[in-house]
C-alpha cells in the first residue's frame, strides 16, 4: 500500500515520487508540533503512537537544512526537525478569507521556525 502525505493540499504518495517520506515522531512534544503545523484538526486527537504508525509527511515540507542525506538511498531527518513548509491557502475559494488567513499563516510560520544547530 502506498504511503500518502498527511499534509493538506499535498497529493504525493510514495509510489509516484522518489521523494522521501518521514513518519511522525514518537516523541509527544515534537509530534504535537508536526500536527500543529499541518493544521489537520482530525489528527489532533490521535496519539503519537498512532500518528507514527499511520501518517507520514513528504520531504517537501521540510527545509533542506533539516534533512540529512546520508546516501542517495537513505534520507533522514535531524532529531529536532519540524515541518514548516505547507500550502495552506490554495484550497480556499473566498478571496477575502484567503487574504486574512495568509497573514495569520505567515506569522505562524515564523513562530515555528526553529533554529537548527550546525
Ligand atoms: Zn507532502
Amino acid at each position: 500500500m502506498p504511503n500518502f502525505c498527511a499534509a493538506p493540499n499535498c497529493t504525493r504518495k510514495s509510489t509516484q515520487s522518489d521523494l522521501a517520506f518521514f513518519r511522525f515522531p514518537r516523541d509527544p512534544a515534537r509530534c504535537q508540533k508536526w500536527v500543529e503545523n499541518c493544521r489537520r484538526a482530525d489528527l489532533e486527537d490521535k496519539t503519537p503512537d498512532q500518528l507514527n504508525k499511520h501518517y507520514r509527511l513528504c520531504a517537501k515540507h521540510f527545509e533542506t537544512s533539516m534533512i540529512c542525506r546520508t546516501s542517495p538511498y537513505r534520507t533522514v531527518l535531524r532529531d529536532n526537525a519540524i515541518p514548516t513548509i505547507f500550502d495552506l491557502t490554495s484550497h480556499l475559494n473566498n478571496p477575502h478569507s484567503r487574504h486574512r488567513k495568509r497573514i495569520k499563516e505567515l506569522v505562524c510560520l515564523c513562530t515555528f521556525r526553529f533554529p537548527t544547530s550546525p
